[in-house]
């Protein structure tokens, strides 16, 4: 089975089948990459989608490295100044790439996991093994769509961006940004019995017809030596979740075993652990929101409702707005009655104001919001309901919303696992801004935004308990 052509954006070159008899200029142009399409190898530059099975880019990689009777590299490169150099983060990707790794060579598919400074030493990779093509998966965040972009002037072979983290494209989805998820709902799920098909088996396609292998397979990657060049910083790692794909599976299948029934009941309750804990999975792509949504339907139980919900269609909404908001992750992107209503009362006296450290260190007068920081910290995962009151309470006690917005997507982004995700930048402007909500009744500061409150809080679960659970400090 082929992939669905309408899953992959082709930057360069064609798609379908017998392009690879097309001649691409042969003569070396600057920096071009000047090959002979179909005749080198395939090259699968990955990011965000970080696993070899039920990976849509992985599969168009190898199928078209099939047809042209060409090897199949999996390239992945570390940036060496990322700008997010948490330790937590890093040690919770590697290990997942490692496995990436052991799953390609079993498959006679070569691997180069390095660290690098970008699109220059990537194009110098595909010059050294005459590349003929390159698959990358998809990702709507700045960085690395202006990756595309440079790639694309600065080489002459197909580039082929496939993706592999919606269960449905979500450039097909919808032509515009989305209001709500009343709005996208239906688009949906109008397209899904199309896209929510059966994987391929990655080792059946291989071994229907092996693609010739690597003499050698590059380098082996080695975590700790990573690592020790990155230069990372706090937060430290957590070591409640173990990271990678195999990991990830059995997380799902305990979900649907356990918890599932119960989703729909308990999910809003902190105390409970009633979630499915797959953020991070799903954020590193180490497993795929598509069989995640496949399994989950198949049990089809009370709680696979709500967590559809949840899993495709607040999910793939983020994933519209940061794909058609150039500016998800600050002010400016949120609508325009969010930002109108949140200037107008801006100057409102504000009863507590914080700094970024004081709510860093989580000082506050609040002991459910500091628990929330708290737990944030130390495992790397706040509970959901509580993101929500923890965005909220940082409008409500910072001096202008635009630094309100602005420290929430730098703690996200800092501690959570799953931060720097489409999500994040989604539920902070959610939380924040009113995005995908409706105005509410007015009040002071949050003008027409959505106010939760600690009273509120109260009333649903025990509030007491989770401060007791979570004040890791005074442990
Ligand atoms: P489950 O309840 O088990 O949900 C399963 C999956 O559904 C999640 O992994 C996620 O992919 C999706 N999902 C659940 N809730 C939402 C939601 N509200 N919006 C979009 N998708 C959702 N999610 C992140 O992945 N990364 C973030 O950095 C992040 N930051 C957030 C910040 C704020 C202020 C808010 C309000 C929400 C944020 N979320 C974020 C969304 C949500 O809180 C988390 O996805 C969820 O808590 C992750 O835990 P889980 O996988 O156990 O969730």
């Amino acid at each position: 089975m082929m992939i669905d052509e309408r899953r992959v954006r082709q930057i360069k070159g064609a798609i379908g089948e017998g392009s690879g008899e097309e001649k691409m200029r042969e003569e070396e142009t600057g920096s071009k990459v000047a090959v002979e399409k179909g005749s080198g190898v395939v090259v699968y530059w990955m990011r965000r989608d970080q696993r070899v099975d039920e990976n849509w880019a992985f599969i168009h990689a190898l199928q078209k490295a099939l047809a042209y009777k060409v090897p199949l590299v999996v390239y992945f490169q570390i940036i060496q100044n990322y700008q997010y150099p948490y330790h937590r983060h890093f040690d919770f990707m590697l290990p997942g790439l490692e496995e990436v790794e052991r799953r390609c060579h079993t498959l006679g598919v070569g691997t180069h996991i390095t660290i690098g400074n970008g699109v220059a030493d990537l194009i110098r990779f595909l010059q050294e093994v005459g590349a003929s093509l390159l698959v990358t998966d998809h990702t709507p965040l700045r960085g690395p769509s202006s990756q595309i972009t440079k790639l694309q002037d600065q080489v002459n072979i197909p580039i082929h961006v496939v993706d592999a983290h919606n269960v449905i494209p979500v450039w097909e989805t919808s032509d515009k940004q989305e209001y709500s998820a009343r709005t996208i709902r239906g688009k949906i799920y109008k397209l899904l019995d199309q896209f929510l098909v059966k994987f391929p088996e990655v080792d059946q396609l291989v071994a229907r017809s092996k693609p010739p292998s690597f003499q050698t397979r590059f380098n082996k990657i080695d975590v700790e030596e990573i690592k020790s060049k990155l230069d990372l910083k706090p937060p430290a790692p957590v070591s409640w979740l173990t990271p990678g794909y195999e990991a990830g599976m059995s997380k799902l299948e305990d979900f649907i075993t356990v918890k599932l029934a119960n989703y729909a009941e308990k999910r809003n309750d902190p105390n409970e652990d009633s979630l499915s804990d797959l953020s991070p999975y799903l954020h590193f792509g180490q497993i795929s929101a598509q069989e995640v949504v496949s399994q989950v339907l198949a049990i089809g139980n009370s709680g696979s409702e709500a967590f559809i919900e949840e899993i495709l269609i607040r999910r793939e909404l983020s994933e519209n707005y940061c794909f058609y908001n150039e500016n998800y992750d600050k002010f400016a992107g949120l609508p325009e009655w969010g930002k109108r209503t949140l200037e107008k009362h801006s100057m409102d006296t504000r009863e507590h104001l914080y700094t970024l450290d004081e709510l860093e260190r989580g000082v506050t007068h609040d002991a459910l919001w500091n628990s929330a920081q708290s737990q944030m910290i130390h495992t790397g995962k706040m509970h959901g309901y509580m993101r929500m009151y923890w965005a909220k309470k940082i409008l409500e006690w910072t001096k202008t919303p635009q630094e309100a917005h602005r420290i929430a997507v730098y703690l996200n982004d800092k501690y959570e696992l799953d931060g720097r995700d489409p999500n994040g930048y989604t539920g902070v402007a959610w939380a924040i801004g009113g995005l995908h909500d409706r105005p509410w009744v007015e009040r002071q500061i949050f003008g027409n935004i959505r106010y939760m409150n600690y009273n509120g809080a109260k009333r649903k679960f025990d509030v007491d308990d989770y401060i007791s659970r979570n004040s890791y400090n005074s442990k």
